[in-house]
């Protein structure tokens, strides 16, 4: 949770302080031992909107703040209004896609109100109901919650939501993704009417304007930056390969002393498990972290990729939502991913913060489809590394129709004989000194 020490000064208003926005005393020292010093854009604007009480429409990407932008007004409103009486009741509800991410909103709530006398609590899927519901039963002000495991809660009698003064959506478009959509609109059922709403989203389709409007009144708008733009801060290249050298390139780039760390998206489970075994027989440390690893694995690998115990950590869209991994400098995109948004996501791995990032992802023939998209939604051409060892021997062709459903994965045009993990001799290695020149090829 320690903030970095190396931020890019223009990412934060320096003249702004925590204290301008009438952050209260217990917190103002709480952020102050997280090393927060000044708020970042979406902290600025959404802080004083959300003290007043108002509805908030947000457009900001994992990784601008956006955390604290809503969880220190809201400890902020509970605290100038404690009611405990007995017992505590659930007073503010943050729902949140994954577990991951409600684990870390668990922990950034604990450490902001680590001076003030409220209780939060974390419920998720996926691991046994016990502990989650005798943790209720003790009483708690501040619950964050994933959809499933909420409404199974409520369904058996252990959640009240009828005292909620407070509601987050956050990330609504990875519930759209995630097809949570109608487990949110049952939930909006059993919360009361009467009550603030705060409504957070990276993107913002059609689909997630339309359900901002069941859930907000006369909102506040606020965005950091434009729906879907990639963060400018993260260098991204693209590297044309053949499907059947993805894991030379991939080996290759990790030869890289200088990349020690890296995250490795895969589109499958079964992809990121290949991936993992190839890396571990080349002697790189590296573990999965996919739908179906139990909980406690995921935080296991999760917690060694933090402390650097293993170098990758290779994961799928859906378990990779909510990774805050400090100072992480590179996502390799194994596989490019077939919805548009998500590459907006994953390259939002890195670049947090404010600290500067790498976004490498690997095409292939049948990929340039997924490609054009995202270069349409993110109005850019991504820079080309047209240097790399392993070249597609067929030319790839922007313009090419969108690919029929490979058959048993073997799409690829034309193998590449001989080329299993073996440099091209007619291309000279690429020097591995230099991350500036090993990485950049030609941009433009
Ligand atoms: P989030 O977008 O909420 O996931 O936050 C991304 C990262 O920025 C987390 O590691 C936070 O601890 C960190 N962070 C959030 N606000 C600040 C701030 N005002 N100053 C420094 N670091 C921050």
């Amino acid at each position: 949770m320690k903030a970095n020490s190396i931020f890019i000064k223009a990412f934060y208003n320096d003249y702004m302080t925590f204290e301008d926005l009438e952050v209260s005393a217990p917190i103002l020292s709480a952020l102050k031992k997280e090393g927060y010093t000044n708020p970042t854009p979406i902290q600025e604007k959404s802080i004083p909107i959300v003290l007043k009480g108002g509805d908030l429409l947000a457009c900001a990407q994992t990784g601008t703040g956006k955390t604290a932008a809503f969880s220190v007004p809201i400890l902020q409103l509970l605290s100038e209004n404690i009611q405990h009486g007995n017992k505590r009741k659930i007073r503010a509800l943050i729902v949140t896609p994954t577990r991951e991410l409600a684990i870390q909103i668990g922990e950034s709530l604990t450490a902001y109100g680590a001076d003030l006398s409220l209780k939060n609590t974390v419920i998720f899927g996926g691991v046994s109901q016990l502990a989650q519901v005798n943790r209720l039963k003790s009483g708690i002000d501040v619950l964050v919650a994933t959809p499933g495991r909420l409404l199974d809660l409520i369904a058996q009698g252990e959640i009240s939501l009828q005292h909620v003064e407070i509601f987050v959506l956050d990330e609504a478009d990875r519930m759209l993704d995630m097809g949570f959509i109608h487990d949110v609109k049952r939930l909006l059922k059993v919360i009361p009417d009467k009550r603030q709403s705060l409504f957070f989203s990276a993107t913002m389709p059609p689909a997630i304007v339309e359900l901002a409007g069941t859930i907000l009144q006369n909102p506040d708008k606020v965005e950091v930056t434009p729906p879907s733009s990639t963060v400018e801060k993260i260098d991204q290249e693209l590297y044309f390969v053949d499907k059947g050298n993805k894991n030379a390139l991939l080996l290759h780039i990790l030869e890289n002393p200088e990349i020690d760390t890296a995250l490795v998206f895969t589109r499958t489970k079964h992809g990121a498990d290949k991936v993992v075994k190839l890396l571990v027989k080349h002697q790189i440390k590296a573990e999965a972290i996919h739908g179906n690893k139990a909980q406690n694995a995921r935080q296991r690998a999760l917690t060694n990729f933090k402390n650097k115990t293993i170098r990758v950590l290779v994961a799928t869209d859906i378990a990779a939502r909510g990774i805050d991994v400090d100072a992480l400098a590179y996502v390799i995109n194994f596989e490019i991913p077939n919805i548009p948004e998500t590459y907006v996501h994953r390259i939002g791995r890195t670049g947090r913060a404010g600290l500067e990032g790498m976004a490498m992802s690997f095409c292939d023939h049948e990929e340039i489809a997924y490609l054009r998209d995202i270069e349409k939604l993110i109005k850019l051409q991504i820079p080309r590394n047209t240097i790399h060892p392993f070249p597609m021997e067929v030319a790839p062709k922007m313009d090419a129709p969108a690919p029929k459903k490979a058959q048993g994965g073997g799409g690829q045009r034309k193998p590449n004989p001989g080329a299993q993990g073996r440099p091209n001799p007619n291309k000279a290695a690429a020097p591995k000194s230099n991350k500036r020149k090993f990485f950049s090829a030609k941009k433009g």
